[in-house]
């Protein structure tokens, strides 16, 4: 697997400038800005009004850089970045509402406002990431589709495992809290589905993207680790909670202002087709994980839970073999499409040399076997480097592909043409008399587009000898044809005798005998 080089920074001085360049100064002070704030938070004593405030004041300055930031960027992604905003905002009004305890009728019920606006906040982060996905992904891309699918599967194992299992099974009635308990993680799962398809799908490494990928990784992290600890009654470290929030909720803002904020919507020119070795490691891990759950449930006697998680199991290994058979299916296209540019030419689409030497020997054994005549023959352009100095080198190209294709058309589906190399071509005519060769050969010459000649040489095939034989008397005629004035058509008879036609002749007939000349 070759790295992309632009991705690939020199060693050295250079490409730690380049960095700076891409990412602007301020930028990179904020982030640091924003780690040292993560320290502090760190060290705070937790449950205390100077934490609250640290930490709020921070959401609420990330809610309005993310706003104002976002109202600047060009309509095309603004829609986007407007609807994690509103993500944030939300996000960060319930942190508000929560911590200080405003608007709480009961502030130890549950589920309260700011559940139900954490619960909000999911829709329009969802619908951001679906239709990002939608946006830059070129048509309709199963593949990510498929691996997204994988991953959320083993997300759902978790989930299933950790927390919906333990408060279903150990509910002895359904609560509304414990259905609003339940809901947080399903909705978690679909923006986990959302965000693996949109990085699946996404064209190339964009920095903005990738913090705002984090941001969300590290809220579903901190969920699920909220969420495992609430569902086993254990308390979760507030410290840690607290940092792995704020982190997500700092990444944001830094995520709208990163590189590649403003072209975020761009579109996937071509589908990825290979697996990138990070997305190849993810799916590894992913697949391990059903199993694995489905393991841990049964050494710890959960056997209702294990049971169900064993139907993602199966989902999985149907979703294995589904990719498994779509790479494989894309393998033989490949593969077809290699060996089909490797036997064609790819100027005139004939078949190339190569593939000509094969056909030579088969034709010519076919021909044997039969006890039926070959004709080989020699075809090449008249001063078609003239051609080519005066009228361009693709005016010539045109020339060659508008001449195959006019040469092809006249001949029998048992011939051959392939283009030989360079202004040359060659065709086999199977079974005709040498009569009929020449009649042929001559349509052929007279068809040459665009005013120009071509010189022929044939010969046929004799009985017992190789194929490259009578090629070799063919390029002898095809010289002699040329020596002769070009723009006509030559077989070779004998050492010193030659097939031609007059000049003057009006004959469609070939029978004219010429000697060799004694200089060749
Ligand atoms: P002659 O009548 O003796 O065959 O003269 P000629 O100019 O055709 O022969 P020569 O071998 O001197 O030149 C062949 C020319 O064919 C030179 C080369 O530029 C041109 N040629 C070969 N392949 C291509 C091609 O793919 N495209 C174009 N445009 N020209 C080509
Ligand atoms: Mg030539
Ligand atoms: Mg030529």
């Amino acid at each position: 697997m070759n790295p992309a080089p632009s991705l690939v920074a020199p060693a050295g001085r250079g490409s730690r400038l380049a960095v700076a360049n891409h990412y602007p100064r301020g930028w990179i002070i904020a982030l640091v800005g924003c780690m040292a704030l993560l320290v502090v938070i760190a060290l705070m004593t937790p449950e205390t009004l100077a934490r609250s405030w640290v930490t709020r004041g921070a959401g609420v300055a990330a809610c309005l850089v993310f706003v104002v930031v976002a109202l600047r960027l060009p309509a095309k992604v603004r829609w986007f970045w407007l609807l994690m905003g509103a993500y944030l905002t939300i996000t960060v009004a319930a942190d508000v509402i929560d911590e200080f305890e405003l608007l709480h009728v009961d502030p130890e019920g549950f589920p309260e406002l700011p559940d139900f606006m954490y619960l909000a906040t999911y829709a329009p982060a969802i619908i951001a990431l679906a239709v990002l996905g939608r946006r830059i992904s070129s048509s309709r891309n199963v593949d990510s589709w498929i691996d997204a699918l994988i991953v959320t599967a083993a997300g759902t194992a978790m989930v299933g495992a950790w927390i919906i299992g333990p408060l279903l099974v150990d509910a002895a009635t359904i609560t509304s809290a414990t259905v609003v308990s339940c809901i947080y993680p399903v909705l978690d799962i679909l923006l986990l589905a959302a965000l693996v398809r949109t990085l699946f799908a996404s064209p190339r490494w964009n920095p903005a993207l990738g913090l705002l990928a984090a941001s969300l990784l590290l809220f579903l992290i901190a969920d699920l680790y909220y969420n495992v600890l609430s569902a086993a009654d254990e308390p979760a470290n507030e410290r840690l909670l607290e940092v792995l929030w704020t982190a997500a909720i700092l990444s944001l803002p830094l995520a709208v202002t990163a590189p590649g904020a403003a072209t975020i919507t761009a579109r996937s020119s071509s589908p990825s087709a290979d697996v990138s070795l990070l997305r190849a490691s993810i799916l590894g891990v992913a697949v391990l994980v059903p199993p694995l759950l489905v393991m841990g449930q049964q050494w710890r006697g959960h056997y209702a839970i294990a049971t169900r998680l064993s139907a993602l199991v199966v989902v999985v290994i149907a979703l294995l073999f589904w990719r498994a058979a779509r790479l494989l299916a894309r393998v033989r296209d490949q593969a077809h499409e290699l060996e089909s540019q490797a036997r064609t030419d790819p100027l005139t689409g004939l078949p190339n040399r190569r593939t000509w030497e094969h056909e030579l020997a088969r034709v010519a054994e076919r021909a044997r076997a039969s006890g039926r005549g070959l004709t080989v023959a020699m075809l090449d352009l008249d001063h078609f480097k003239r051609f080519n100095d005066t009228f361009g080198h693709l005016q010539g190209d045109d020339l060659l592909i508008e001449a195959a294709h006019i040469w092809s058309d006249l001949l029998e589906p048992d011939d051959v043409i392939a283009r030989y190399g360079g202004e040359e071509f060659s065709v086999l005519l199977p079974g005709r008399t040498e009569e009929e060769s020449f009649d042929l050969l001559q349509r052929l010459r007279a068809s040459t587009p665009l005013h120009q000649t071509i010189s022929i040489g044939f010969a046929d095939l004799r009985p017992g000898e190789e194929p490259i034989e009578a090629v070799r008397r063919a390029d002898i005629a095809l010289y002699r044809a040329k020596t002769q004035g070009r723009n006509r058509v030559v077989g070779y008879e004998g050492p010193e005798t030659f097939l031609t036609q007059h000049e003057d002749s009006r004959e469609p007939t070939w029978a004219v005998v010429e000697e060799w000349p004694d200089d060749h």
